[in-house]
């Protein structure tokens, strides 16, 4: 008698579940993985060994949850990461393969931006193989990467809002991510791992905004605008 009731009342939660429209407004989550070994090098720049200290606290705690924001189910992850400073190179920072090398003189200059360390983090973990056919999508790459360090790690810091007469969603870094995140909440929080997970099948992304959202690109971007005016 018992399992005869059940069973309806199953079929019908699984079923609900295939169709739930409440799917989109909830960020998926991934396994998420262990943080390899972290090995930090200040040779160069002994002086900043205090601020690699919390590079290395960062990476610790924040790996597990950026792997869970991230398609890393079938990553294969490296065995250590490296965080290595020097006292000067052409960029604030970089990051290739499993090491980021940070410049001495940048975070001197701006002992705050600790954020640098999830952006450049976020590289490691996206460590994409080429899009089938030479697409490139590099702008959708830094794009995914501040948007895990502006909008996911730290919410709260003061940005700025594009200029929808100059702007496209193809300027990468923090235009790029902030349409990200509003087009996650407007209608889809799984957009962002949707598209991380096609850059790692060597599939172009872009049409993962019209599959999640039945609106190309474009007609997205010119929604998102008309909200910054
Ligand atoms: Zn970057």
């Amino acid at each position: 008698m018992r399992r005869t009731a059940l069973l309806p009342l199953v079929l019908l939660a699984a079923s609900a579940f295939a169709q739930d429209p409440l799917t989109k407004y909830m960020y998926p989550l991934n396994k998420p993985l262990k943080t390899p070994k972290v090995i930090v090098d200040t040779t160069d720049i002994p002086s900043l060994a205090p601020w690699a200290a919390k590079a290395k606290q960062i990476v610790e705690e924040w790996y597990p949850y950026m792997t869970s924001m991230l398609a890393t189910e079938d990553w294969k992850a490296p065995k250590e990461i490296r965080l290595v400073f020097k006292k000067k190179i052409d960029a604030p920072a970089w990051a290739a393969g499993n090491e980021i090398t940070f410049s001495g003189e940048w975070l001197t200059a701006h002992p705050d931006d600790m954020g640098i360390v999830v952006h450049e983090l976020t590289h490691i973990l996206q460590s994409y193989p080429g899009i089938e056919g030479g697409i490139d999508r590099g702008w959708l790459v830094e794009g995914i990467a501040d948007y895990i360090r502006w909008w996911r790690y730290e919410p709260e810091s003061p940005r700025s809002r594009p200029d929808p007469a100059k702007a496209k969603y193809t300027d990468a870094y923090r235009t790029t991510a902030g349409f990200l995140a509003w087009t996650s909440a407007k209608y889809d929080r799984g957009l962002v791992m949707a598209l991380d997970r096609a850059f790692r099948k060597r599939q172009d992304p872009v049409p993962e905004f019209k599959r999640l959202t039945g609106k190309d690109i474009d007609t997205l971007w010119a929604e998102y605008l008309a909200t910054v005016k």
